[in-house]
């Protein structure tokens, strides 16, 4: 593994023919939005860990629309940074053919990212309880809304303590980590499963990591380079070095 060395990142991204990207809470950091962990994760003294559960839902659905709400109108008030930017041009030159999100602020879709798996959900989709319906809202909601198809409760389509993550979505990554031969990490801790061994399924079968973050990781030694630095500064550096 090689510290801080841009130049054999670029070198990496620039030989590659199928770079991946894994991105983190990290990435969203320098669009200030919040962690919902420690500090920030508090509301009106309540932690995630009792209103992010089926459970929480199921016993007071408006309490936990009413946190999601509050969570929607802080994110309303993010802008994409210039990490989430690079990202899609390099999704446009065809440098990168897809990005895996732990994140649910929508930010990779709002930035403009098309080809985007977003392995935990995110905060403004939304789901029947009961039949099938999928759905997105755009403004924040107001009360528990109603499903247009059966009239029962809609959920926040995101995944909660205690769920398993879409089968769907994750064949769809387990596809694309079976394409990569290289994959660029950025701004996650590498703590939470299975995201965190997403990077070494790429590794294993020959492919090259590269890692940004403003710490060092469980992944960190096992990646080809790690970027030391903020995900907002690192990304366009390595962008320069590309042409
Ligand atoms: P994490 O909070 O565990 O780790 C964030 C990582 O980003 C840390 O390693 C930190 O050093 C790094 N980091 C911080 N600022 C950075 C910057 N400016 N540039 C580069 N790196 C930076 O996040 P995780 O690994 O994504 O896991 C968190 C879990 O919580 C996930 O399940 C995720 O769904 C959820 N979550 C989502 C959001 C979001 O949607 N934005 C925010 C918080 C948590
Ligand atoms: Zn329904």
């Amino acid at each position: 593994m090689v510290k801080n060395h841009i130049q054999a990142a670029a070198e990496i991204i620039k030989e590659s023919k199928y770079l991946i990207a894994l991105t983190g809470a990290g990435i969203s950091k320098e669009s200030n939005v919040p962690t919902f962990r420690g500090e920030d994760g508090l509301w009106r003294n309540y932690n995630a860990m009792e209103l992010a559960t089926p459970a929480a839902f199921a016993n007071n659905p408006s309490l936990v629309w009413e946190w999601y709400s509050w969570r929607q109108g802080l994110i309303a008030e993010c802008e994409p940074n210039p990490a989430h930017n690079i990202l899609v041009k390099w999704e446009e030159k065809g440098i990168l053919k897809t990005l895996i999100t732990q994140n649910v602020d929508g930010l990779h879709r709002r930035a403009g990212s098309q080809n985007v798996l977003e392995v935990h959900g995110n905060l403004w989709a939304l789901k029947c309880v009961s039949c099938n319906y999928v759905g997105m809202s755009n403004a924040p909601a107001l009360g528990i809304p109603p499903c247009p198809q059966c009239a029962s409760h809609l959920r926040p389509d995101v995944v909660w303590f205690g769920e398993s993550l879409d089968a769907g979505i994750i064949d769809q990554v387990y596809i694309e980590l079976n394409k990569a031969d290289a994959c660029l990490v950025v701004g996650t801790s590498a703590l939470v499963q299975p995201s965190a061994s997403f990077p070494l399924i790429v590794k294993k079968r020959g492919g090259q990591l590269v890692e940004v973050n403003v710490e060092e990781t469980s992944l960190t030694d096992v990646v080809d380079v790690h970027l030391l630095g903020m995900a907002g500064n690192v990304l366009p550096s390595l962008d320069s070095l590309l042409d």
